[in-house]
């Protein structure tokens, strides 16, 4: 079937997109937006899954045409995955479709993702002509990191077993009618640290009776910097940044406490593993310097988001067929944000994906996804499904 041929009524698309738009939810609060899914799933007759991760939503669709279940042709099962929860913040654009509930708002495109998915389970619905199984995964909590984690603490791989997985986000500094893909990373990891400093507090004028925080901290801060500009290999990108720091609260007194977080970034999961190791061995060694104890916690983890090649390439030549190869985008930077998708492509082979869309940039408060790139999405996610069913 021909990229153009695929049928994606837009006029529903837009109407389902901007429905959940004006009605967004956070993560692992996404009660309405899965029971929307959930019933137009079940309304072309897909089998559903509630529940999954908490709030996720899985549908199965197995294609009319058999095929062999072993061997080199077997039939397989592919996986498309969009995220469903919105962000804590308010919406400051003015489209009819607004934000209906305050502080909450689809300032990531997840709207779009989400009905971009539905789109081709539509499609799939109408069109059972394929041998193999499509798992569509609606997942909760992208934006806190957790809700794939949770669907696949669920069962998620065993339940539903598939072969391949692939997600697309979109891209406010791509034109629409662009996509973008590339082999190894696209994100980087994210963890954050927290770092807290016991020390003994005082009088200020008496040092010597205190173990000071402050003083430790200060010292801690300047050799944290080391652990990019002295261990990790120059031509691999990483960030370490401390961003908060908090002590005290009076200038004549030591406080016995001081507190710092921050936030730890690589696109490498073994620069990933010797940064993290490099604060714990400097938080001891500046610990045994000071006298104070020096406690690090590392949360909010999301891993490196690598694709892999053979699913990269699936993606460019699905790309191809829709967009044009001219506007099929190999060569750019990876991007500094990371992504709870990097969990699944750890586990089975896959790629994320850019989808062109213009505009201001994910999380500004003007952000809307663009509607007019709704039936290229759709047409994205048919054209690679139906491809690597049979590949
Ligand atoms: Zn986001
Ligand atoms: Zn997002």
């Amino acid at each position: 079937m021909g990229a153009d041929l695929i049928d994606t009524d837009f006029d529903e698309l837009v109407a389902l997109r901007r429905d959940i738009h004006a009605n967004p939810e956070t993560a692992f609060d996404e009660m309405r937006t899965s029971e929307l899914v959930a019933a137009k799933l079940r309304a072309w007759n897909i089998e559903t899954h509630t529940g999954v991760g908490k709030t996720g939503v899985v549908g199965v669709i197995r294609g009319s045409r058999s095929g062999p279940e072993s061997g080199p042709n077997s039939v397989r099962t592919i996986a498309l995955r969009a995220d469903m929860d919105a962000l804590p913040m308010n919406e400051e654009g003015r489209p009819l479709h607004r934000s209906l509930r305050q502080g909450v708002f689809h300032g990531c495109g997840h709207d779009g993702h989400t009905a971009m998915l539905l789109g081709a389970a539509r499609h799939f619905s109408r069109h059972r002509d394929f041998a193999g199984t499509l798992v569509l995964i609606f997942q909760p909590a992208e934006e806190t990191g957790g809700g794939a984690l949770a669907m696949l603490d669920d069962g998620l791989e065993t339940r539903f077993p598939y072969d391949e997985i692939y997600a697309m986000h979109n891209a406010p500094h791509f034109a629409p009618g662009t996509f973008g893909v590339r082999d190894g990373a696209m994100l980087a990891s994210c963890d954050e640290f927290e770092i807290n400093v016991t020390g003994v507090g005082g009088h200020g004028s008496s040092p010597e009776k205190t173990k000071d925080p402050v003083a430790a901290s200060a010292q801690l801060i300047c050799a944290l910097q080391t652990v990019v500009s002295r261990a990790i290999d120059p031509a691999a990108a990483a960030v370490l940044s401390v961003g908060s720091i908090h002590a005290g609260s009076a200038s004549n007194v030591i406080p016995s406490q001081a507190k710092m977080t921050g936030t730890v970034r690589t696109f490498d999961e073994s620069v990933r593993a010797r940064m993290k190791a490099r604060i714990e061995a400097i938080c001891a060694g500046v610990a045994l310097a000071t006298e104070c104890e020096i406690a690090v916690r590392f949360y909010g983890s999301s891993p490196a988001t690598i694709n892999h090649r053979a699913q990269a390439e699936a993606a460019e030549a699905a790309a191809a067929e829709v967009f044009g190869p001219e506007n099929v985008l190999r060569e750019f930077a990876p991007l500094n944000g990371s992504e709870d998708f990097s969990e699944f492509l750890l586990r089975r082979p896959g790629a994320y994906v850019l989808l062109g869309q213009g505009g201001v940039y994910c999380h500004h408060p003007e952000f809307d996804f663009n509607d007019e790139v709704l039936p290229l999405g759709v047409r994205f996610f048919v054209t690679l499904a139906l491809a690597r069913l049979s590949a």
